[in-house]
């Protein structure tokens, strides 16, 4: 036997124990550091004969090790084990997950965001027909088929993409009716500026199964109406949290926010500001991540110098980072900023009482899973949101069309493993080699993982901490 090699301890000096965690079993245990030694006595020993003259006390800490997944047969028993995990989370039928780009286009002109007023990017940008969401529908019902799924997602994302309500409307009801006849339970999220949004536009999604929408708020008010102004140069903030007002009572609220070296500093502000709202208690989550941008548009004094929002002019505005910060395969010296900034305003969003991700369940995200789909406005399909700004990238059709270079990209996608980079880290199973996307952009190689272990190893000591003072509170 052998301890796991998913096993992450975080000591506890001041109360001589040790917090263990194991991120494959996710089993959290708080033991005595003379448990935590037992395993590494194990950890150097080879067979279970050697173990045997243990006292009867450490041979129930061993069972109890054993139980939680601390202490596995070996390495390799372990690893096959991993292997068949990312199998089924790749293949898993029980639940079909639809991102639906209803729009390009954006009424935001967000500094970040390489569409951002540039041009008549607007006036080009592509937009769903009606004729395509009705084939976007028929498309999804035969896939609801095809895997006899127990659940449904539906997430509604752009651009912004309450600017074509009729295509959102139209998705969302005959989805909802469809899968009410299949016995299929339906989830909507909704991912928005929160320009737009109203407690019409909420109830009568309400009734479609809204789990709640997401809005960004990209700092205080005035880093956020800097960074992210209307096309004509106006703020937003205070109709955004005038909207948020609004529906708050009608739906979970979520707030995200994406931030850079000049906006970082202004989130604490945001923070007080929205812990003094009448709505704060219904917030279901805060939390920032860092802006994406990529490479060649990264030139801008104080910005990161990190990551993507697209090529081709699209957007990604939005797209999710399951991790960010230092590790293999550093490519700049802001990862350090940013993964100090990632700790700093979650443990300062917690302060405040806002729900927040404890940074070290994030994944295998999205792009892992082959029965998750991201369609764009014209019916293309991509293995995430992430990358539906490069037409390139496109893994099919709605329409089953047949073409090499989507054929070409659904292989590539097949392949990612970028975790078999990342030895006998123990995060693998809940970081996956990080976010495709920042290696595709940041490091010009999808493949490569993009690490930022120390965000992981800050999230299980912020887990430990709240362990230990909610033990005290009980
Ligand atoms: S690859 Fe990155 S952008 Fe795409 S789903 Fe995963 S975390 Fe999100
Ligand atoms: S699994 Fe994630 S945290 Fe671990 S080495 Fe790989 S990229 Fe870094």
């Amino acid at each position: 036997m052998q301890a796991s090699m998913f096993n992450v301890r975080v000591p506890l000096a001041e109360r001589d124990e040790v917090f263990l965690m194991n991120t494959f079993t996710d089993a959290q245990l708080l033991v005595t550091t003379d448990v935590a030694d037992l395993l590494d006595r194990i950890e150097t020993r080879t067979s279970p004969d050697a173990v045997r003259p243990l006292s009867g006390e450490e041979r129930a800490s061993i069972d109890l090790l054993w139980e939680h997944g601390f202490i596995v047969p070996d390495r390799a028993q372990e690893r096959t084990a991993l292997e068949a995990y990312f199998r089924d989370v790749r293949e898993s039928t029980d639940q079909l997950r639809v991102t639906v780009l209803t729009t390009l286009q954006c009424n935001f002109a967000c500094d970040y965001c390489i569409q951002g007023d540039h041009g008549d990017y607007n006036k080009n940008a592509a937009r769903m027909s009606m004729e395509t969401a009705a084939r976007v529908a028929d498309w999804t019902e035969a896939r609801l088929d095809a895997l006899s799924a127990k659940s449904f997602v539906l997430t509604f994302f752009g651009g912004e993409p309450l600017l074509n309500m009729p295509v959102v409307y139209y998705l969302a009801e005959r989805l909802a009716a469809a899968c009410q006849a299949r016995g299929v339970r339906m989830i909507v999220n909704v991912i928005t500026n929160g320009l737009l949004v109203t407690p019409e536009m909420v109830e009568r999604l309400n009734a479609c199964g809204l789990n709640g929408v997401k809005i960004t708020l990209d700092g205080d008010r005035d880093a956020h109406n800097r960074s992210r102004p209307l096309r004509g140069g106006q703020g937003t903030f205070d109709r955004i949290i005038k909207n948020i007002r609004e529906i708050s009572h009608l739906t979970k609220v979520s707030i995200g926010g994406n931030f850079d070296m000049e906006t970082a500093e202004s989130y604490p502000a945001l923070l007080d500001f929205l812990a003094e709202q009448e709505f704060a208690d219904k917030l279901a989550r805060v939390s920032f991540k860092p802006v994406i941008r990529e490479k060649s548009v990264t030139t801008t004094k104080g910005m990161i110098p990190l990551t993507a929002v697209g090529a081709e002019g699209k957007p990604l505005n939005g797209a999710c980072m399951t991790s960010a910060g230092t590790g293999v395969n550093r490519v700049c010296d802001s990862c350090n900023f940013v993964d100090e900034k990632m700790v700093f305003l979650r443990d300062e969003t917690k302060k405040r009482g806002f729900a927040t991700p404890d940074g070290v369940h994030m994944g295998p995200c999205e792009i892992h899973h082959s029965h998750s789909h991201t369609i764009g406005p014209e019916g293309s399909l991509f293995a995430c949101p992430g990358f539906a700004g490069e037409a390139v990238q496109s893994v099919g059709h709605i329409d089953g069309r047949q073409e090499e270079y989507r054929s070409h990209a659904l292989r590539q996608f097949q392949k990612l493993s970028a975790w078999e980079q990342c030895n006998d880290c123990a995060f693998i199973p809940v970081c996956a080699g990080g976010c495709t996307v920042a290696s595709h952009n940041e490091l010009g190689d999808m493949y490569a993982p993009n690490c930022h272990k120390t965000t992981f190893e800050a999230g299980v000591t912020a887990m430990a901490h709240d362990a230990v003072r909610a033990l005290a509170e009980a």
